[in-house]
C-alpha cells in the first residue's frame, strides 16, 4: 500500500488529533493517520498538488487544495530533503522531521492555516523530534 501525500500534509497528520473538514474528510484522515502510525513502514509517494487527504475535502467547502498552498508544500518538502515523485517510508519522513524541525516551525512555516492555532501540529512535531509515539485518534 502507498499512501499519496503533499508536502504540507506530512505536517498535518503529525497533528491529526480528529478535527478536520466534515464526519468524511476525518473518516478519511483517520484511515491515513492510523495506517502510518500502526504501521509505520507504509510508503509515502510524494506528490505535488491535490492527494489522499485532499481526495475527501468536502465539496460544499471553499476549495483550497490549489493555489497558495503549494508555497507550503514546497517550503516542508525543503525543510525535509523531500522531492516531488519520491517515495519513502513514513517512519523515516518521521526520522526527516526529527533531524531537520523544531516545534516552532509550525508556526514559522504555516502562518495562513486555521489549525495552526490549536498547537496541535507543534505538539505533534516536538512528540517526534523526542522519540515519543503520535497518539491513537482519540485517545
Ligand atoms: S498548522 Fe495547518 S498546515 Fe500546518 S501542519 Fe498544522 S494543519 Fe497542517
Amino acid at each position: 500500500m502507498t499512501i499519496r501525500l503533499r508536502g504540507h500534509h506530512l505536517l498535518c497528520l503529525l497533528g491529526y488529533r480528529g478535527m478536520g473538514y466534515s464526519d468524511d474528510f476525518c473518516t478519511n484522515m483517520t484511515i491515513i493517520y492510523e495506517t502510518l502510525r500502526t504501521s509505520p513502514h507504509t510508503e509515502v509517494e510524494i506528490v505535488i498538488g491535490p492527494d489522499d487527504v485532499c481526495k475527501a475535502y468536502p465539496p460544499d467547502k471553499a476549495y483550497h487544495c490549489e493555489g497558495t498552498v503549494y508555497g507550503l508544500d514546497a517550503a516542508v518538502l525543503a525543510k525535509l530533503g523531500l522531492s516531488a515523485n519520491e517515495r519513502d517510508s513514513w517512519q523515516s519522513i518521521c526520522s526527516r522531521v526529527a533531524a531537520t524541525m523544531v516545534p516552532e516551525d509550525i508556526s514559522r512555516l504555516c502562518t495562513t492555516c486555521p489549525w495552526e492555532k490549536y498547537g496541535v501540529c507543534s505538539e505533534g512535531v516536538g512528540l517526534v523530534v523526542n522519540g515519543q509515539p503520535l497518539p491513537k485518534v482519540g485517545s
